[in-house]
């Protein structure tokens, strides 16, 4: 009997819990899909038209994931920290080259999530043609909430979607808005990708993206699906 020494301890198993569940989620990848409500690719200065664009995705590390709830650091390198208010679908079953009617059976279940960015970062790497990795993937930068089992809901098609800073509405939509709906995503993302169980897409965000200062206190609300939070703590 050998077992593999390893230097120091691998990584975690990063994970997620579940609604009514003693089992947690294990996250494999976090895919984040960009500019997917039109009214926020507006405010971005990079408006969509579905005719002639594809969706495009950037990822998270699994280790940049926070659960809801928690009190995260004003992350290091940005005077520019945005909240993104986005769905969550996490897939449950692997897939390849799925067809959009077959969608509905990759879908394990949703939360509600939040697309945290260093925008100033981010908007530097897009107007330089760099990638978006310092504005977008770094620690707790991928909060979200409990997995709500998708168990016979199929596909959520509409459903408000909203996030308050110190109880003031930032952001107000509905999934209805999608730009390319969860189908459309899980059809075009599993055509790069072999999609696996315990991958996460955050789907996009709604206009009204701001900026949050230690101290503040994000809420967030999806109809049907959960409620997230976020306190801004001190720069460390
Ligand atoms: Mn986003």
């Amino acid at each position: 009997m050998s077992q593999t020494n390893y230097l120091w301890n691998p990584a975690p198993v990063y994970s997620l819990p579940v609604r009514d569940s003693e089992a947690r989620m294990p996250v494999k990848r976090i895919f984040c899909v960009g500019r997917n409500y039109h009214a926020h690719a507006v405010e971005m200065g990079r408006p969509v038209d579905k005719s002639s664009m594809s969706p495009f995705y950037f990822l998270k590390d699994a280790s940049a994931l926070v659960e809801s709830g928690a009190t995260v650091p004003y992350p290091a390198g940005t005077d520019n920290y945005h909240f993104e208010m986005e769905l969550v679908v996490a897939i449950g079953k692997a897939g390849f080259r799925v067809d959009e009617k077959d969608a509905d059976g990759m879908v394990f279940g949703y939360a509600a999530g939040l697309d945290m960015t260093r925008r100033d970062l981010q908007l530097v790497a897009r107007e330089q043609g760099r990638p978006w990795d310092l504005g977008k993937n770094f620690e707790k930068s991928a909060v979200c909430t409990e997995i709500v089992p998708a168990a016979g809901l199929g596909v959520l098609e509409s459903g408000a979607i909203n996030l308050q800073v110190d109880g003031e509405t930032k952001q107000t939509s509905d999934l209805s808005m999608l730009i390319w709906n969860i189908r459309e995503i899980i059809a075009d993302l599993s055509s790069f990708y072999h999609l696996e169980p315990g991958d996460l897409i955050y789907t996009g965000t709604p206009e009204g993206v701001g900026a949050v200062k230690p101290g503040n206190r994000i809420t967030g609300h999806i109809d049907g699906v959960a409620d997230v939070a976020l306190t801004i703590g001190q720069p460390e």
